[in-house]
């Protein structure tokens, strides 16, 4: 079976009420596609999670930008999976590179984050990706695989994952990944799941892409044979979203 196209919105630590209401006017009047061509999620800061998803159309969805490693408790500051699937929230971001960063989140952190999420019902976008200094010692496949395995070695079930790589240094840098150089990870990512995990899941498993997406260089990316879809950052933001949404067009 063909996989879904996948466009999500990582709007990270940005917007007030009034401008996340006018993101979701935009995307509640663009005329885009049907569901069952492109998935699109947009993925709003905790605190507008439930507004969102009140304004929002029925055929984009939401997720969350994080959540926590187990169940919830005495955990001050953290937001439980079991409170998204309580709040009917479908999807959550899971290792996204400024947490690995910033605060500190190992591989392992990451791979168990992810299980626990997917065990309480959440579908996950787990990110993974190599930072330029480690692209350019030559090691972007080992580092990509080792964040990969730290997933898998916690996965049963990968029907709700999808893989979004995302090199560091195209972050919010406007120093897009090349098509081709985004290409070759997917292929070697789509390679590492198919001799580590499965041919079936290797196949069926989008691997999407991040890292300075807009409307101009989408098109490209996504003629890639195994770019699945964008995690778009910055453009998410803009109307010019819409456009990535339309990739087609
Ligand atoms: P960017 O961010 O599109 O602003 O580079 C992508 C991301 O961090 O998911």
């Amino acid at each position: 079976m063909a996989r879904k196209f996948f466009v999500g919105g990582n709007w990270k630590c940005n917007g007030t009420t009034e401008e996340v209401k006018k993101i979701v006017t935009t995307l509640n009047e663009a005329e885009v596609p049907s569901e069952d061509v492109v998935e699109v999620v947009v993925s709003p800061p905790f605190v507008f999670l439930s507004f969102v998803k009140s304004l929002l159309r029925s055929d984009f969805h939401v997720a969350a930008q994080n959540c926590w490693v187990r169940k919830g408790g005495a955990f001050t500051g953290e937001i439980s999976a079991e409170m998204l699937v309580n709040l009917s929230i479908p999807w959550v971001i899971i290792g996204h590179s400024e947490r690995r960063a910033l605060l500190k989140e190992s591989n392992e952190f990451v791979g168990d984050k992810v299980a626990y999420a997917l065990s309480q019902g959440l579908k996950v976008i787990a990110c993974i990706g190599e930072t330029l200094e480690e692209r350019e010692s030559g090691s972007t496949m080992a580092v990509v695989a080792a964040q990969t395995k730290a997933i898998a070695d916690k996965v049963t079930n990968w029907d709700n994952v999808v893989l979004a790589y995302e090199p560091v240094w195209a972050i919010g840098t406007g120093k897009v990944a090349t098509p081709a150089q985004a290409q070759e990870v997917h292929r070697e990512l789509r390679k590492w799941l198919s001799e580590n995990v499965s041919g079936d899941i290797a196949e069926s498993t989008r691997i999407i892409y991040g890292g300075s997406v807009n409307g101009a260089n989408c098109k490209e990316l996504a003629a890639q044979p195994d770019v699945d879809g964008f995690l778009v950052g910055g453009a998410s933001l803009k109307p010019e979203f819409v456009d990535i949404i339309k990739y087609k067009n």
